[in-house]
């Protein structure tokens, strides 16, 4: 039976589902969250590994949809913990009266598209069945786990945590042996914790990843007091940015200037730390010399901090900067010269498997208490495709993704009407600041419902041809980077089958005034029926 109607069904109650549901419910429009999770938070909420903390400021991180928050909310760091980001959205939950429509411990299995009614069939996995107008996907784009498939590795028995799955009751490492496979973001922000507290660490590293020291602090009263003196500005600026950061501006080319400037800018952001090492120069992410002088940069900083010089040159990459998501570490290169940490290269030396308290590589076993897993997401579009969406020709997204995923702005699919994407793929996503960048999306959908509504269309759906053209043009500007130039999750590489696409949109003040001219032309690459 199907129980009741909504105006809106939002899934996910992370960053995009908590402001979908303030801006919605704020606009009249019955709407409700269905959350997987225990508690709110998305992907905060299941990362809770030692060291998870946001590499974007936190100033920045954050919301803007209310001035009294972010001149109330007081970050205590540079770069936020992963505790300290859940505080907030539960504070914001709760500051807006917002639990009161979201639904937590519910996963959303199916969604129908019901043509004669023009309507959404909603159902969780108590077996409920809703009916809604709308549909807001708020999914993530980090947020279903990718599990290695080593064998062996469900019959292992010591302790196993995946980083994106962690336990609510913090793991004790202290006298363990423990083994983390995986060295991307997550991996490499616990990796110098846990060393500090197990007996011995075992790194299991396939492709090493480059990183720049965070040089977290806390933050002073008047770096706060500046920015919230102006923090609607500040967000304004934000916006104009390339991936819409405060990033240091710089119009120089890494090819103009001589060596030593060239390695004195580099050294700059280096001290500075965190992802402003990107812009150093302006053409870091566009020509694959600059890009070479970057490499040589942080490859030289490794030799310099990495004691043993072995272990040194099987941590330097020899991958384009940031082609896989640049890393932003506290102490990273440093663990590998304490004596309980051990780097293991399985690209050289797989794991043949894994068994009850041990991993196998050829002729040595690695006795281990605890295995972690550190091994990423299945990004972009693992959260999408995990759900059954039926269209209204009768099939799923996941069939129609199978040659690659394919939207309109990265918000809307051809064959799903009235079914929305917060950062989805096609649009700047994960090359952004993905707050603002859900805020900004969240603002289009609010908008464009109140206009379905105020001129009574019953459904819009991108239309196929805009949709294509669309998808080009993200190619046409990730053809440009370096981004297509190795294998990583932001291509899908790290799935095996996924079929390879860049799917971010680079360049977020083109992309919103694109959202904008959509609207402004009456909604162009979209059917809108009555
Ligand atoms: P990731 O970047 O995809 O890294 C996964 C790691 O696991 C890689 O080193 C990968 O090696 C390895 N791996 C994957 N499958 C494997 C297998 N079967 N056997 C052995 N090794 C395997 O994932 P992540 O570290 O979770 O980070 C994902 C993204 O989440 C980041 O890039 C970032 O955008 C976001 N994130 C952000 C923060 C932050 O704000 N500070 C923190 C964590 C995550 P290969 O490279 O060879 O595939």
């Amino acid at each position: 039976m199907t129980n009741k109607i909504f105006d809106v069904v939002v899934v996910g109650a992370g960053f995009a589902g908590i402001s979908a549901v303030h801006k919605l419910k704020k606009q009249g429009l019955k709407t409700i969250v269905f959350e997987a999770g225990g508690g709110v938070g998305g992907t905060w909420y299941f990362n809770k590994y030692p060291g998870a903390r946001c590499d974007t400021h936190s100033m920045e991180y954050s919301y803007q949809f209310s001035e009294e928050l972010q001149q109330d909310w007081e970050w205590s760091e540079k770069y936020a913990t992963q505790p300290e980001i859940l505080r907030y959205l539960d504070h914001t939950v709760d500051r807006f009266n917002l639990r009161e429509n979201i639904r937590l411990n519910t996963r959303v299995e199916k969604l129908i598209w019901k043509q004669d009614d023009s309507q959404w069939e909603v159902s969780i996995s108590t077996g409920e069945l809703f009916l809604t107008d709308y549909v807001v996907m708020a999914t993530g784009c980090l947020s279903k786990p990718n599990l290695p498939n080593i064998r062996g590795i469900d019959t292992f028995s010591g302790e196993i945590y995946h980083t994106s799955r962690w336990p609510e009751k913090k793991p004790d490492f202290a006298s363990k042996n423990v083994g983390i496979i995986g060295t991307g973001s997550s991996g490499i922000q616990c990796i110098p914790l846990i060393a500090k507290e197990a007996n011995h660490l075992i790194v299991y590293q396939r492709t090493p990843n480059y990183s720049v020291p965070a040089r977290n602090e806390v933050l002073s009263e008047d770096f706060v007091k500046d920015i919230k003196s102006r923090y609607q500005l500040f967000r304004e600026d934000n916006y104009k940015q390339g991936f819409g950061l405060n990033l240091p501006l710089n119009d120089i080319s890494a090819l103009d200037v001589s060596e030593e400037e060239r390695t004195e800018a580099f050294e700059r952001q280096w001290q500075k730390g965190g992802l402003g090492f990107l812009t150093s120069f302006n053409d870091i992410l566009f020509n694959m010399e600059s890009n070479v002088h970057a490499q040589n940069f942080i490859r030289n900083k490794i030799k310099t901090i990495v004691k043993n010089p072995l272990v040194a040159k099987k941590l330097m990459p020899n991958t384009p900067v940031a082609c896989k998501r640049l890393c932003v570490d506290t102490d990273y290169y440093e663990t590998f010269n304490l004596p309980n940490v051990e780097l293991v290269d399985i690209k050289m030396n797989p794991i043949d498997f894994i068994k009850s308290k041990s991993v196998v590589l050829g002729n040595t076993e690695h006795k281990l208490d605890t295995l972690i897993i550190a091994t990423g997401f299945d990004a972009m579009t693992g959260a999408l495709t995990n759900i059954e969406i039926i269209g209204k020709d009768g099939e799923s997204i996941k069939d129609k993704w199978k040659t690659g995923p394919s939207a309109y702005l990265g918000i809307a699919i051809s064959g799903f009407p009235n079914f929305f994407m917060i950062t989805g793929p096609g649009s700047p996503s994960v090359l952004s600041n993905m707050v603002p960048s859900i805020e900004q999306h969240v603002n289009w959908i609010s908008d464009c419902i109140k206009f379905l509504k105020n001129k009574n269309f019953v459904s819009i759906e991108a239309e196929l041809n805009a949709q294509h053209s669309w998808m080009e043009k993200v190619n046409k500007i990730s053809d440009q980077t370096i981004y297509p130039h190795c294998q990583s999750w932001y291509l899908g590489t790290n799935i095996k089958g996924k079929k390879q696409a860049f799917t971010a949109y680079l360049g977020v003040p083109p992309y919103i005034d694109e959202c904008r001219e959509v609207v402004d032309s009456g909604y162009k690459g979209f059917y809108l029926s009555k």
